[in-house]
Formats: C-alpha cells, structure tokens, sequence
C-alpha cells in the first residue's frame, strides 16, 4: 500500500492502523510545514514499513515508489483554506498537478485500487438540506476548487484510462496528530495556554464532525469495496456552529470564556456544509465516535502530549 501524504494528519492515522492491519505500507511524503515523521515514529524500524520522502510532482520517484504496490491511498495535499487565501499557487500545483502525478504513476503501475481523498467543501456553502455525491461542484476557497480540480482529475483517469479509483470527500476531521493551526487544536493548545482563541464572523458557520478514526474506517471500507469511478460522500451529522464548538472546547479545557475573541470574517467563508452520506451507510460504515466523548478524547490526547505539538508552535520543527 502506497500512502501519499502520510506524515499528515489523517494519512499518519492511516499508515498506523494500515500497519497495525498487516499492511506493507509505503508512507510518500514530501514533508511540507505540515508533515511531520514524528507522527510516523512507531513504525521506524519495522519490516511492514517503508518512507519516501519526495514530492508528489515527482513523477519518477512516484513511479519508483509504486512499483509493486497493490493500493494507493492518496492523502497529499496543501489543506489549510486560510494559507489557500494568502497564496493559492501551491495549492493549485500540488493538488491539482500532484493528483494528475499520482492518478498517472497509479495508473503506469497498474494498482489494483486507489482512493483519492477530497472533501465535503468541494460541494460549497448549502444553507439548507444536504449535498449528493452527484451535486454540483460550486467551491469558494481556492483550497476547495483545487480539490475539486483534483476530484474531476481522478474522474477523467477512471473514464479515460479505466484507472480503478474511488473518491471519499468527508467533513471537517478531528482527533490526534492534527497540526496546530486547524480549529480545534489550534483552539485547544491555545486555551491550555491561557491564549485568545479567534472566531471568525459571528461564530454561526455550521461544520460537520468526523472523528479521524471514522474517516479511516470510511475510506478503509471505500478502498475495499467502493463502486470505481464512484464518489462516497463521508460525514456524521455532528453538525455545530463554531460558537458550539467553542463552547465544549472551553468547558473541556476549564477555560475563561472572556477568552473568546470574535475576529473579521474570513473572506468567502462558506456559511455551512452537510452531507448525504447514504451512499457509503450502505456500504455498512457508520461513525463509531460519539462527538462529545471524541472532543473530550482529543482534548485529553493534546493535553497529554504537549512534546508533540508545543515545537510546532515555537517553530522549531
Ligand atoms: P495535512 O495538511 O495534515 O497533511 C498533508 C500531508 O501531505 C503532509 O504530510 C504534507 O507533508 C504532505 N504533502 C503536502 N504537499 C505535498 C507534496 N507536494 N508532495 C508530497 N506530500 C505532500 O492534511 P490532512 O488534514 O491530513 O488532510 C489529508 C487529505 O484529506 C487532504 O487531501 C485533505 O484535502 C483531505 N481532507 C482533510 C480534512 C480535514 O478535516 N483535515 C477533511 C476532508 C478532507
């Protein structure tokens, strides 16, 4: 198994049950701010596992890393909306030329399967009701419309080419190992800390909570038995405001509300996003994280593990 952007978040969630599963796992990984080989350290040593530290617009060090592999799960991207605001190219070049890489080295190799993992923001902002995998693409941030590009990029290589790939867009994720500039650990460090915590707006944007564990049974699950050329949409229906979310997050920390500070709203900040998430239901996945013990678990897990997050806020990793 070939896992591009494994030293992220949800990948190095992933490589480590792909692992613990009995996997042999090849974990690519261009180690950007936002990858990070500590997240990898229990594997280090072990025959199941290997890493590759390249870029995904590297199509030879792709093709060299995929030789062999049966699946690819592609995680690799440039994820955060607000660095998306302040300088779009990376975003445009790695998720979008990056994907076309990886779909094209997929395909040269001949896996047996690749996931491409995108995102509910895809769908744009829904004031009502919630998106199909088959509604239209309206993407406001250009994070989101490169990660729609990269989803029409791995549509066309299956329609085109017959490459055997599947699409798995989730909501918002949480849980351990997320970097320190998302939401919640951004929030949750900086309530530890005894620092403002910035809401955008009026703090009513409704986001959708999916515990990272979830996401990777989901696309576990879509890996195996999706439909190819099929999109599965992966979300909870923990939907809350951004005031809500804070809420919880000041309780479970002991915090000061007066720590609270509304800030100017983000530009073109979708107002909601919600999913229909029949489609991989009936696949037979279901969240197994009830959304209040998984707040108070990863805020547990931040609060124990200050070694891990504390050097990235200094910078010095
Ligand atoms: P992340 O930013 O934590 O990790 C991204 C990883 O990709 C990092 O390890 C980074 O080093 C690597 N990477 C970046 N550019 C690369 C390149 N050019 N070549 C090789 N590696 C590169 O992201 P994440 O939150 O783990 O998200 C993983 C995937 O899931 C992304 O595709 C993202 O769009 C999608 N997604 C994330 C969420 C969420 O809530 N975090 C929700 C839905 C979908």
């Amino acid at each position: 198994m070939l896992i591009t952007g494994g030293a992220g978040f949800i990948g190095a969630n992933f490589a480590l049950r792909a692992v613990a599963a009995g996997n042999q796992v090849t974990v690519y990984d261009a180690l950007t701010y936002a990858g990070n080989s500590e997240n990898l350290l229990d594997l280090v040593g072990r025959e199941e596992y290997a890493f590759v530290h390249a870029d995904v617009l590297d199509g030879k060090a792709l093709a060299s890393a995929m030789a062999g592999c049966d699946v690819v799960v592609h995680f690799a991207a440039e994820s955060h909306v607000d660095r998306s605001i302040t300088d779009p190219a990376p975003f445009v070049s790695t998720n979008c030329g990056g994907t076309a890489m990886v779909c094209e080295a997929a395909l040269q190799a001949g896996v047996e399967r690749m996931v491409h993992v995108s995102t509910d923001e895809v769908y744009g902002s829904v004031d009502e009701g919630s998106c199909s995998e088959d509604d239209r693409l309206v993407p406001s941030s250009p994070y989101a419309a490169s990660k729609a590009a990269s989803d029409l990029i791995a549509l066309a290589y299956h329609q085109t080419y017959g490459l055997p790939v599947v699409i798995t867009r989730s909501s918002n994720n949480y849980g351990p190992l997320q970097y320190p500039e998302k939401v919640i650990p951004l929030f949750v460090t900086n309530l530890f800390e005894g620092r403002n915590v910035p809401v955008y707006g009026d703090g009513k944007n409704v986001r959708d909570w999916c515990h990272v564990e979830d996401n990777c049974d989901a696309i576990d699950l879509v890996l195996r038995n999706g439909e190819l050329g099929t999109v599965y949409n992966v979300g909870t229906g923990n939907e809350l405001t951004n005031l809500e979310l804070v809420d919880r997050l000041l309780k479970l920390c002991d915090a000061d509300p007066a720590l609270v500070k509304m800030v100017e709203d983000r530009a073109g900040h979708d107002r909601r996003y919600s999913l229909n998430t029949t489609r991989v239901r009936t696949l037979g996945w279901a969240p197994k994280w009830d959304l209040d013990e998984g707040l108070a678990a990863t805020v547990s897990w931040y609060r124990a593990n200050r070694w891990w997050w504390e050097s990235l806020r200094n910078g010095d990793r």
